[in-house]
This record gives C-alpha cells, sequence and structure tokens, in this order.
C-alpha cells in the first residue's frame, strides 16, 4: 500500500495506527535515483511501515545557494517509488510525507533552531555556514513528527549522519540510525539531484573528486597509515594547485572515522573527505578505510 500526505494533521492520523519499532523514516529533498532507493529498501526490509519525506528545506541553504532551482519532481518521484518496490507494497506500506508548505514542518511563528557544537563548524560547515542547523532542525521536526524508531541516511553524506548521531545520542532520542553506502553512478561520480546542473564537460572535471578519493584509499590500503601520509599530503597539494576558473576544491580532508577528529593513535577507520564546486555546482564524496596505526 502506498499513500501520499501533505498535512501534518493527516500524518498524525496516520502514525497513530503504525508501531514506531516497525517504522522507518527515509527523510529525503525528493528528485530521488537510486541513492535514495537503497534507503528505502533498507527501511522495507526491516520495517512494516516506511515513511519517506520529500521536502526541499530552506533552512538548510545559504542565501546564494541553489534553493529556489533545487529540482522539485513528486509526481516522477512517486512513480518511481511505486515501480520500484511493486512488490514490496504486497506487504508493506510506504507513506510518502510531501508538506504542501513550509508551515507543516515549521508553524508559523517558528523560532527554534537545534544546533551541534563543533562537528557543524568542519568540513562542510566552515563551506556552508548554518547548513547543518538547518539540517538537525528539520530532521529534528522529521523525527517528531514520524515518530519512527528507525531512520536511515546515506554515507554519501558523512558529516551530516555524523551530526545527527550526535544529536540523537544528546537529546537522548529513542532512534536507531542505519547508514546505507554510496550508490554512484558507472564513472564513479556519486549520485546526487545535483549532479543534473552539470554539463557533459563539468562532469568530466568533476570525476577528479571519485579519482582523488580512490587514490587515497589506494595508497591507505597498500601502506601503513604513517609511511601513506607524505605521498597522500603531495596528492592533496597537487589537486589543490590545479584550481581552474571552474573547478575549486573546498577541502579534502582525512578524519578518524568515529569521531571526525583529527587522526590519533587509537583511530581503527579513516574518512577521506572531499567537496569542490564545479561551475557553481557543489559536490561531495568520501571513502571509509580501516587502519591499524603503526606507531
Ligand atoms: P537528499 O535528498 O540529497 O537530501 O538525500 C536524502 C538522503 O539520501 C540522505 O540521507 C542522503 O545521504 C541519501 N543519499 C543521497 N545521495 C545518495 C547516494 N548517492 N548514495 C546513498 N545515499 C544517498
Amino acid at each position: 500500500m502506498i499513500t501520499t500526505l501533505h498535512t501534518k494533521e493527516e500524518l498524525d492520523n496516520y502514525t497513530k495506527k503504525l508501531n514506531p519499532a516497525q517504522t522507518g523514516l527515509v527523510p529525503t529533498m525528493g528528485n530521488l535515483h537510486p541513492g535514495h532507493m537503497t534507503l528505502i529498501s533498507k527501511s522495507l526490509e526491516n520495517n512494516i511501515a516506511t515513511i519517506v519525506t520529500i521536502f526541499v528545506n530552506p533552512k538548510q541553504f545559504g542565501p546564494n545557494e541553489d534553493f529556489d532551482k533545487y529540482p522539485r519532481t513528486l509526481n516522477s518521484d512517486v512513480d518511481l517509488i511505486k515501480e520500484t518496490f511493486k512488490e514490496e507494497l504486497k506487504s508493506r506500506q510506504i507513506i510518502i510525507f510531501a508538506p504542501k508548505s513550509n508551515t507543516e514542518i515549521y508553524p508559523s511563528g517558528f523560532d527554534t533552531i537545534i544546533s551541534v557544537g563543533k562537528k557543524t563548524k568542519i568540513l562542510c560547515g566552515a563551506n556552508r555556514p548554518g547548513h547543518f542547523d538547518g539540517v538537525t532542525t528539520v530532521v529534528y521536526q522529521l523525527f517528531k513528527l514520524a515518530k519512527a524508531e528507525n531512520a536511515y541516511f546515506g554515507q554519501k553524506d558523512f558529516q551530516q549522519v555524523n551530526v545527527i548521531s550526535q544529536m540523537i545520542h544528546d537529546l537522548d532520542l529513542n532512534i536507531k540510525i542505519t547508514t546505507l553506502p554510496i550508490s554512484r553512478d558507472q564513472d564513479g561520480l556519486a549520485r546526487s539531484s545535483r549532479n543534473q546542473y552539470l554539463s557533459t564537460e563539468d562532469r568530466n572535471q568533476a570525476l577528479i573528486l571519485p579519482k582523488t578519493l580512490q587514490s587515497i584509499e589506494d595508497l591507505l590500503k597498500s601502506n601503513s597509515w604513517l609511511k601513506s601520509y607524505i605521498d597522500i599530503n603531495k596528492i592533496i597539494e597537487d589537486n589543490f594547485s590545479l584550481k581552474t576558473p571552474h573547478l575549486t576544491w573546498d577541502y579534502i580532508e582525512i578524519l578518524d572515522a568515529k569521531t571526525l577528529d583529527q587522526v590519533v593513535s587509537t583511530t581503527s577507520s579513516v574518512v577521506i573527505l572531499g567537496a569542490l564546486k564545479i561551475n557553481g555546482t557543489r559536490l561531495i564524496d568520501n571513502r571509509i578505510v580501516d587502519i591499524s596505526y603503526d606507531g
């Protein structure tokens, strides 16, 4: 069964009939692609009911970002879900919650921000001030509306999952998060709704992002952390000096995958994260690599 709801009231009435422990939430901004489908698929596997939210959240966009042009494709999103999960829908419920206006999420006069601390100031947070406050505020509201005990997020937004996990821990929310691997196109670019902004030439240039992260991953896998360090710094320096009028790197960093702090002697896995802008389109990607520190 599949139902599309547009108001908080409709969703409230619907969730009254659901068991939170067997309900999964998949928050999205729509324009769904196979990456989103892996999240929905996992939720369907683990839950009787899955709530997919489709909401382009104004609070997570900066003043000069792409909020206005972000693709809004509700009808084809609904069709894609119906088509992809035809079989599952015989025994499972999918509720698509596509708020008809912002006030369904932020009632008139809404003036609260949920703000996680230091993890939001680095990486994407440093390049997009206020972005993660917008993310945690909307995700908190969605958690409250959906009343689900399970939520599904993509590793593609690694820092986002880390920040949301910190919020869940600190506010003692009864929600279990599952993170799904990055879904990629055949050329290796991580799938993203923003990829459609890229011209063919932009897209070819964009491949420098997965390729650079891959070469760092390869180094880390063939050598210890300490032995790889100099070569990795060289890769990073070479990339940053490659600046063209169309391409600028925001960052390439390697951090402890559990804490998002600097790598230390107890670090067992690292995350290689990168972000760049091509002709104004900002793309992110990451890789997780197990390391054993050899002192
Ligand atoms: P978005 O609609 O871009 O806000 O993404 C909604 C959810 O889908 C987030 O948890 C993302 O991390 C996840 N997601 C987006 N792109 C991918 C991808 N290529 N692979 C896996 N998950 C993804």
